[in-house]
């Protein structure tokens, strides 16, 4: 898997977990290959599972909305998902999926190497923070050796509860100064130029 379409075509045709017997098609996820923010939510619904295409459905109307209060248009930023395959009944993906799952995910991390993973609800939450609750991290930028996580609420979750949608809204719009403030660690700025002309 040296590349993300090389990804992209081994989800499609992948069967190793049950979901591929119930799945349309597998949803690998999308987005620039050098997106400075990937976001990760649980596994396809019916609308994803239909369309190949990630949070297409209410939620992702929802997600569109959410990015765009940030600044963000969804093809600004990598939009994938735990399970690459929906659970049948849009029940949790199973701990056997989920690990079987996750060279996919890992990968494309590797390859886009975003400067900050956003995690939407708590299966995305606890790929990196086992021990963590979702209401506890919520909001809270964690820096991880290779990018910065901000755990969010999962919009499909949010998105008829009004307390919970007002969080997620006010989350979603801190996000470009954690983003700012992400690259400024990980990017110093370089020196002025006639500092360059020194060296
Ligand atoms: N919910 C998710 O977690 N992912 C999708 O792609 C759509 C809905
Ligand atoms: Fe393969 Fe992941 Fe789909 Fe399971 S959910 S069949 S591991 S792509």
């Amino acid at each position: 898997m040296d590349s993300l379409e090389a990804i992209r075509e081994q989800v499609r045709t992948c069967t190793d977990c049950p979901l591929s017997q119930t799945r349309t098609q597998a949803v690998p996820g999308e987005g620039p290959p050098n997106a400075d923010v990937v976001l990760i939510g649980e596994g396809p619904g019916h609308h994803e599972d239909q369309q190949g295409t990630p949070f297409v459905g209410p939620a992702g109307k929802f997600l569109d909305n959410l990015l765009a209060s940030a600044g963000f248009r969804r093809g600004d930023v990598f939009i994938t998902n735990m399970v690459k395959c929906r659970p049948p009944g849009n029940r949790d993906p199973l701990p056997n999926e989920t690990d079987a799952c996750s060279k996919y995910l890992d990968r494309q991390l590797e390859l886009i190497k975003p400067k900050l993973v956003v995690t939407l609800g708590r299966f995305s939450l606890k790929k990196f923070f086992p021990n963590e609750t979702i209401s506890r991290a919520r909001g809270k930028p964690r820096r991880q050796e290779e990018f910065t996580v901000l755990p969010m609420f999962h919009p499909a979750a949010a998105l008829h509860r009004n307390q919970f949608r007002e969080i997620v809204e006010e989350d979603f719009r801190a996000m470009p100064e954690i983003l700012k403030e992400t690259i400024s660690r990980i990017e110093p700025s370089s020196p002025p130029p006639e500092q360059l002309s020194m060296l």
